[in-house]
């Protein structure tokens, strides 16, 4: 196993050395730094999947002025935060490392648990160690558009279903239609990869297309097999462009012979920031052929509460960062809170997604949410693991 390099930074002499005790005592390779200026003067290369330990607040150059440069950098090290202030400087700050796109390993209040950098730093080796062998070289590979159109044309796209269950019974409601491209080289593509392509070069049109007939297909199986099950589908800001979008896919629905209330449409929020009157004139009509629409990743795009008004949503999705934390974060209990109440006197469902563990479902179960979603209940897996699953369930 390759020896990890640990970068720390903080001002206070003693909890650097300290932490490099710590480091050090884990089998792992510490370099401190008490002053910002001095790691970027003497670092130029950050060894592979190295980790900085970094105080946000120095006198000099500080925490968040050091993530500025880093996200310029080549390899820049994963993340853990540690900051004195309160809950809500750490949760900007890790905003700002998800915008700067570098990875976050976690953020800590101080006073620090020696133990919990110590646990933080052996699951991060870990996974590392395991995931150098495996990982999909997705991070690397460099999708062209014209190759991402003929995997569309050539069926390299496949559908991992998710299921979605009702907290209260832990009864099957629904499945979300997660795309994929199944690479002939590089494997199993996740849509983070592909979809910014699709909807920068025109191809999201076609992208959608083929996922809302896979999935119209899918469902007509399953009817027939007596499984009648909601698919939701997601659709980005492009598709909804389209005036004569509503009528295509009534159109699709009826030819076969499928309940339009059967398909919600997933839409984010800031895919409603273009041309608003467009859109709101075709998921208006969306709904009035019968089909549902959902406003997924609520709460972290802008102008929530106005779109909520205008646009006529189903259901309400509230956004893993925030579900993911509930049991060890109040403030985000309370925003997920807030979001069920408020769905719920919209007369909307309220769907939170990524629950990872029982304590979370529970959680949302004390707090009245409708439905859940995530790792906990399961992956979004294969159709015929979904048909397995469901039996499982019954
Ligand atoms: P999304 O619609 O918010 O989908 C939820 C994502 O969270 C999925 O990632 C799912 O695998 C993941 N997830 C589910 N449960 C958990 C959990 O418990 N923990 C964690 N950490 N993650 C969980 P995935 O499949 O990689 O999709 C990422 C995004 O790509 C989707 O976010 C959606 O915005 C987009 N996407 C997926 N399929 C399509 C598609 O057919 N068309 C378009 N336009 N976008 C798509
Ligand atoms: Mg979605
Ligand atoms: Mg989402």
């Amino acid at each position: 196993m390759s020896h990890t390099t640990v970068y720390l930074i903080d001002d206070e002499p003693e909890m650097v050395e300290l932490l490099s005790e710590v480091v050090e005592m884990i089998g792992l390779n510490a370099q401190a730094f008490i002053q910002a200026s001095v790691f970027f003067e003497q670092i130029e290369v950050f060894a592979e999947n190295s980790v900085l330990i970094l105080d946000l607040n120095m006198p000099e150059m500080d925490g968040i002025e050091v993530m500025r440069r880093l996200a310029g950098m080549n390899n820049p090290p994963a993340l853990i935060l540690m900051s004195g202030h309160d809950a809500g400087v750490l949760h900007s700050a890790e905003k700002l490392c998800e915008a700067h796109k570098l990875e976050l390993i976690a953020s800590l209040g101080k006073p620090l648990s020696l133990d919990r950098i110590r646990k933080l730093l052996n699951q991060y080796t870990n996974r590392a160690s395991a995931e150098g062998s495996q990982k999909v070289t997705s991070n690397n590979i460099n999708i062209t558009p014209s190759e991402l159109e003929k995997a569309i044309n050539n069926n390299e796209l496949v559908i991992h279903y998710q299921p979605q269950v009702a907290v209260a019974t832990g009864m099957l409601t629904g499945v979300e239609a997660l795309v994929r491209w199944q690479h002939p080289v590089h494997g199993l593509i996740y849509p983070n990869y592909f979809i910014d392509v699709a909807e920068k070069n025109g191809l999201i049109g076609i992208l959608t297309q083929w996922v809302i007939r896979a999935v119209v297909n899918q469902e007509k199986q399953w009817q027939e097999k007596g499984m009648a099950v909601t698919v939701s589908v997601n659709i980005s800001a492009e598709n909804i462009t389209s005036l004569a979008l509503p009528e295509q896919l009534s159109k699709l629905l009826e030819d076969n012979k499928l309940d339009p209330n059967r398909l919600v449409l997933e839409v984010t929020e800031s895919a409603l920031m273009g041309e608003l009157v467009t859109s709101l004139d075709i998921l208006t009509r969306l709904r009035l052929k019968g089909l549902k629409l959902s406003i997924d990743d609520f709460g972290t795009g802008y102008s929530s509460l106005s779109q909520l008004h205008k646009v006529p949503f189903t259901e309400l999705k509230i956004d893993q960062s925030f579900v993911g934390k509930i049991s060890v974060d109040d403030e985000a209990r309370a925003i997920v809170k807030t979001c069920i109440m408020l769905g719920h006197e919209l007369d909307m469902k309220v769907v939170a997604e990524g629950v990872e563990d029982k304590e979370t479902l529970e959680q949302l179960r004390l707090l009245g949410c409708d439905v859940a979603q995530g790792y906990f209940i399961s992956r979004p897996v294969a159709e015929n693991d979904l048909v397995e699953w469901v039996k499982t369930r019954l």
